[in-house]
């Protein structure tokens, strides 16, 4: 399989104000440097404490935003500088599913408006073809297509964010940022819904990016994972090595506070490992490894030298000096 998705070097730094005159005095590196693939068909997991950058890099990658710097390859296509009007071409391809569906769900409109409004800013379906292809979408989520002219607050929180899926599926996208989708759900219907993400891919043959703070969830749904840190990626791997080998302390740290799903292993369960001190802000990030402030492992190379991200072992990839090459 071939990267569907490629991503070098990504940056988003937003500016930072001050003053009367509003000079730009600084700028929060939100992402800062982040490089991966995507293959055809797989779910990258991205995971990450809440402000490392996660979800921005989600919205940078479709280019929501105006990217500081970096290239992303879409299916193929160059969108890291395209100009509006080239992405507007590629919008149908890439699509997101956002963490709280009601934020994204106009309530003064009906589901079947909801779902084709993507229909009809991008496609020449008549209004007719348009509702079958809304009714077609809600049985693929499975929503009742009867209440397609229900509105957003008839439905219960799962229900939304099906309605959210199906918008994003309307254009038949190949490529879906999935940010939290199912943080803001309740947890009796978050399994639902991961298996409905699940058997979609593999219907569709969808490629995922999942971004969540869930390492549980993660682990059960990423084909690899990308664990951020401070606007940059400090490990990725495979979802078994990354689980059961990891390579950059701040993942040991991570994964020590996940709970064992296996009874059997609870007994050697890692020790947990708590960090020292805050997270640095991304408006002033330290010196050398972004992590050398919190690191337990912490050496004097790392107070000066950032540590490459690079290939340690076949797929496994991290930015630390203990993993260094000679
Ligand atoms: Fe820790 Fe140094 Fe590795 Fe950074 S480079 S994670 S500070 S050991
Ligand atoms: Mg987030």
């Amino acid at each position: 399989t071939k990267p569907l998705v490629k991503v070098r070097d990504l940056k988003m730094h937003f500016p930072i104000y001050a003053g009367l005159l509003r000079r730009q005095v600084g700028a929060v590196k939100a992402v800062d440097g982040v490089s991966f693939d995507i293959l055809e068909g797989e779910t990258l997991g991205l995971v990450g404490e809440s402000g490392c950058g996660k979800s921005t890099c989600g919205r940078a990658v479709l280019r929501l935003y105006d990217i500081t710097g970096g290239e992303i390859t879409i299916d193929g296509r160059a969108i890291g500088a395209e100009d509006q009007r080239s992405l507007r071409a590629m919008r149908p391809t890439m699509q997101m599913v956002f963490q709280d569906p009601q934020a994204c769900l106009n309530p003064r409109m009906t589901v079947g408006a909801i779902i084709g409004e993507p229909l009809m800013e991008h496609t020449g379906l008549s209004g007719a073809e348009r509702t079958d292809r809304v009714r077609e979408l809600m049985d693929q989520v499975g929503l009742n297509r009867a209440f397609i002219n229900r509105y957003p607050h008839e439905f219960s929180g799962g229900q939304r964010q099906r309605i959210g899926i199906a918008r994003a599926l309307a254009l038949n996208p190949k490529f879906i940022v999935c940010d939290e989708p199912i943080a803001a759900l309740d947890v009796s219907i978050q399994a639902q819904v991961v298996n409905l993400l699940e058997e979609l891919q593999d219907s569709l043959g969808l490629t995922y990016l999942f971004i969540s703070h869930d390492l549980s969830m993660v682990r059960h749904i990423a084909d690899r994972v990308a664990v951020m840190y401070l606007g940059k990626v400090v490990e990725l791997a495979p979802r078994d090595a990354l689980y059961g080998e990891p390579l950059h302390p701040y993942t040991e740290a991570l994964l020590s506070a996940v709970p064992e799903p296996d009874p059997a292993m609870a007994g050697n369960k890692r020790q947990r490992i708590v960090l020292q001190g805050d997270v640095p802000s991304p408006a002033n990030p330290p010196q050398g490894c972004n992590f050398c402030t919190r690191c337990p492992k912490v050496m004097d190379i790392c107070r000066k030298i950032d540590p490459d991200f690079h290939e340690v072992k076949p797929g496994h990839w991290a930015a630390c000096h203990l993993h260094d090459l000679d």
